[in-house]
């Protein structure tokens, strides 16, 4: 073993050890309720695919338009010539779709938080996160080497005690929209107001969202009528719910003239595929026009909870298409999701650290592509899985 391999191994064996080691699987089929993975075919509870279009094929024949227009790559940062015409007219169509003046793309969600805290904070700055927050969200308050606090999840009265003692002024309060492993959604009308109270500026990361909520599909700011001025800063991302990939920032034209200047994560990268972004037109479009997709999917959460509340597990409080089962021990739920996957079904089983310790959990999420039969065959499988790993 070399001098580096030797200091790296005992890290990964007291992971090991821990229960939290994790393993990549090879997806063999394009995203969707039924994949083969290795080779074998299962159904799959574990994708941010909510609305089914990660393998829509109008969205995959937009993509390949969007090739013979513009060719494979952006061959370029955007600032230097690799800002296609595809990726102006997506940001020109999401600025309308949020309701916001002005989007600036990223090549992904995590680059687009790690820039936009980064650029708007500071030494000498101040920025408020909800303790739940993505890592992204969290890396990007490192970066900005401003002073970091974390209130309580979700809880309005524990941010209001940081904002009232703090004496930084212009703080940034950032939360997830969703919250990724919970499934539930940040308090944002009541965030909204603490920080106008407190001339606070509001930032949003609504990956999980963005297309799944909202009458049209646009998000928690749909949801709950937030306007530019009440939810300055909204970043949504287009790899979940609008299954392709890259990222973006609305708000204001200053807010987006001020990222395209100083936002590093932006600046210092490649623009993401034209055709990518040609093909996220598409996806808008379906988003917009396709409510029943949001609307089969609330039956589907509906049917889901009532089966899982019947099982007698511990399901997590959410609307969302994010239905987590809170198990505990680390052990218990890797068990619990091979005894789901012994009967050709994939849900997730998230641990520490991604979440804390002591809670984790399998972390189911629907799709619009599910049927009824297969949230059916879940519970069957779910109830079935109970009983062999309390027996074992
Ligand atoms: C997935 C996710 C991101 C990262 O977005 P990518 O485009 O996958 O990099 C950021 N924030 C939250 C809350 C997420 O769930």
């Amino acid at each position: 073993m070399s001098r580096l391999d030797t200091r790296l191994r005992p890290e990964l064996e007291a992971r090991e050890q821990a229960h939290l080691y994790r393993r990549r699987r090879t997806l063999e089929s394009g995203q969707a309720p039924l994949v083969r993975v290795d080779g074998e075919e299962f159904l799959a509870f574990c994708s941010n695919d909510y609305l089914g279009l990660a393998s829509d094929s109008r969205i995959t024949e937009a993509l390949q338009q969007g090739a013979e227009l513009y060719g494979s790559g952006s061959g370029a940062s955007h600032l230097v010539l690799g800002h296609s015409r595809a990726h102006h007219q997506l940001e020109e169509a999401l600025a309308e779709h949020t309701g916001r003046d002005r989007v600036l793309l990223f090549s992904t969600g995590y680059m687009a938080n790690m820039g936009v805290i980064a650029a708007l904070s500071g030494r000498g700055g101040l920025v408020l996160q909800d303790k739940l927050n993505h890592a992204s969200l969290l890396d990007g308050g490192a970066l900005s080497g401003a002073k970091l606090k974390r209130y309580l999840h979700a809880d309005t009265d524990s941010l209001e005690r940081q904002l009232s003692s703090s004496d930084s002024p212009d703080a940034l309060v950032v939360t997830d929209g969703v919250f990724s492993m919970d499934g539930d959604i940040a308090p944002l009308p009541e965030l909204a107001r603490l920080c106008q109270q407190y001339q606070a500026h509001l930032m949003v990361d609504d990956a999980h969202g963005f297309g799944a909520l909202g009458k049209h599909g646009g998000g928690v700011a749909e949801l709950y009528n937030l306007n530019q001025e009440a939810l300055p800063v909204l970043v949504g991302t287009l790899g979940k719910a609008f299954g392709t990939g890259g990222a973006f920032v609305a708000g204001s034209e200053t807010l987006i003239e001020y990222l395209i200047q100083f936002a590093r994560p932006y600046i210092y990268t490649t623009a993401m595929p034209p055709a990518v972004a040609h093909a996220t037109l598409e996806s808008l479009r379906i988003v917009r026009s396709e409510s029943w997709r949001r609307e089969k999917l609330a039956v589907l959460i509906q049917q889901l909870r009532d089966g899982v509340e019947q099982l007698g597990l511990d399901l997590m409080e959410s609307d969302t298409a994010i239905q987590p089962i809170l198990i505990g021990e680390a052990n218990k739920a890797i068990e619990l999701s091979q005894a789901l996957e012994r009967q050709g079904i994939f849900v997730g089983a998230i641990r520490p650290p991604t979440v804390p310790a002591g809670s984790a959990r399998l972390r189911i999420t629907l799709s619009a592509m599910h049927t009824e039969e297969q949230v059916d065959r879940l519970l069957s499988a779910l109830e079935q899985a109970v009983r062999s790993v309390a027996v074992e």
